[in-house]
């Protein structure tokens, strides 16, 4: 079963002359599960059409953004009546505070944001402010959560390459990354154990809530609330880097399901619906530590740009219109596919462990012999990447788009419904006894 990829691969041929791997971002080149990607010429509801006309169920929806489906009418809409007035201003809009105002309404810990451009920014800024807010320099992070391409951050950053306050890429100085430090997700005892050897050093704690650049991994009971508790004693602020989580697993995000009030939020995709734009929030008191009203700079030529902000309206508005009910059809639709192919995994031997919640889900393929949980990097990081490639090709194969990486979360959309379980299904039967 070949798929045909004759344009693609031209396309692709004359990108690598220009564009390094020929992609924009790393994890589109499919290096991870091979073969080669198809380039994307349109998308419609739940599907990816490609140059070679073939059409893919869409499972990455652009890596999170797209939680209504491709081309939305409303988002559409609004974009083009904001473009016929301009594509971008560098003054202030009324679309900014609109699009503030239905943030704010829905994740009541953020009393002020500021937009920025994508969620590498805003996870950037938020630090700053948390060092300047603190008067600290040490941040810690957790193995395995991806925060962004920038320096700081670039360590032990879902592909598990550093080691600790190592830096994750070349390029990137020792110094920069000697204040960061990567602890393991789920673990307490070490976030105590890092506090009681750097007393007063600690600016901020930063952790995806739930974890989706290493596959999907779930907080276990107790963590969020313990790292609230520690660092509210300990005088570090809390950052919830919702970029992926945020209006996905609910309309208030990860903080609203597991009823954790954070000192700052970064968010981004969903926001956006689809155009670069990322923001970062909390309390008034941090956030005006910012440039006009303080000490702390941060700004951007395209932050706040009309035609984003009018995509973000359009996706929030029709988001808190929906209400939970919405999220509750997503959790189910995501519910019936993630576990539906767990089942058949089963009946074929095929050890999987599959993680979910709210509409993102990973399958781990895993060795028979390990173990049937994984709740940090080190699980994630023993799963048979191969087998997933094989399993990834074979659906692709099938007309099914995974996200390209065993460590990436699949999304599933409002415009999945029982025709895409059952096809999902189907191919997943076949693409399962491929992988085997
Ligand atoms: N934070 C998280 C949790 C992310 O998932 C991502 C991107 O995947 C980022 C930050 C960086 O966002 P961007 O790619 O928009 O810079």
């Amino acid at each position: 079963m070949a798929l045909h990829l004759e344009r693609s691969q031209e396309l692709q041929q004359r990108a690598e002359a220009l564009i390094p791997g020929g992609v924009d971002s790393p994890v589109r080149a499919f290096r991870a599960v091979g073969g080669h990607p198809p380039f994307v010429e349109r998308a419609e509801g739940a599907y990816l059409y490609d140059a070679d006309g073939n059409r893919y169920l869409d499972y990455f929806g652009s890596w999170g953004p797209m939680i209504l489906g491709h081309a939305a009418p409303a988002v559409i809409e609004a974009v083009r009546e904001a473009a016929l007035r301009s594509t971008s201003f560098g003054a202030s809009t009324a679309a900014e505070a609109e699009l503030a105002e239905l943030v704010t309404r829905a994740v009541p810990s953020i009393q002020k944001l500021r937009f920025v451009s994508s969620g590498t920014e805003a996870v950037m800024s938020a630090i700053r402010l948390a060092r300047a807010f603190t008067g600290r320099n040490r941040i810690v992070k957790f193995e395995g959560c991806y925060h962004g391409h920038s320096d700081a951050l670039l360590v032990k950053a879902g592909s598990g390459v550093a080691t600790l306050g190592i830096p994750g890429s070349a390029g990137v100085p020792v110094e920069t990354t000697q204040f960061t430090t990567a602890l393991r997700y789920n673990d307490l005892d070490e976030v105590e154990t890092l506090f009681a050897r750097h007393p007063g050093e600690v600016a901020c704690v930063i952790l995806e809530p739930v974890v989706g650049n290493a596959g999907t991994i779930l907080p276990e009971p107790g963590f969020l609330e313990g790292l609230r508790e520690i660092t509210r004693r300990e005088g570090a602020l809390l950052i919830l880097d919702e970029v992926m989580t945020g209006f996905r697993l609910s309309l208030g995000g990860a903080q609203q399901i597991y009823g954790i009030t954070p000192d700052l939020t970064t968010l981004g995709k969903i926001i956006g619906g689809g155009l670069p734009v990322g923001a970062f929030g909390g309390r008034a008191e941090i956030m005006d530590m910012l440039a006009p009203l303080g000490p702390v700079y941060q700004a951007g030529t395209l932050s706040g740009n009309p035609l984003a902000m009018a995509a973000g309206i359009a996706q929030l508005s029709a988001l808190h219109a929906a209400g939970a009910e919405f999220y509750d059809r997503l959790a189910e639709t995501t519910r019936q596919i993630a576990d539906g192919v767990q089942e058949i995994a089963e009946e074929l031997g095929v050890p999987l462990v599959t993680n979910r919640i709210g509409s993102m889900f990973t399958w781990f393929f895993r060795d028979s012999s390990d173990s049937d949980v994984v709740i940090d990097f080190d699980d994630a990081a023993r799963s048979l990447t191969e087998r997933f490639g094989v399993f990834h090709r074979a659906m692709l194969e099938r007309g099914v788009w995974l996200p390209p990486s065993q460590y990436e979360a699949a999304f599933v959309s409002a415009a999945h419904g029982a025709a895409e379980v059952e096809a999902t299904l189907a191919a997943a039967r076949e693409a399962l006894m491929v992988a085997q």
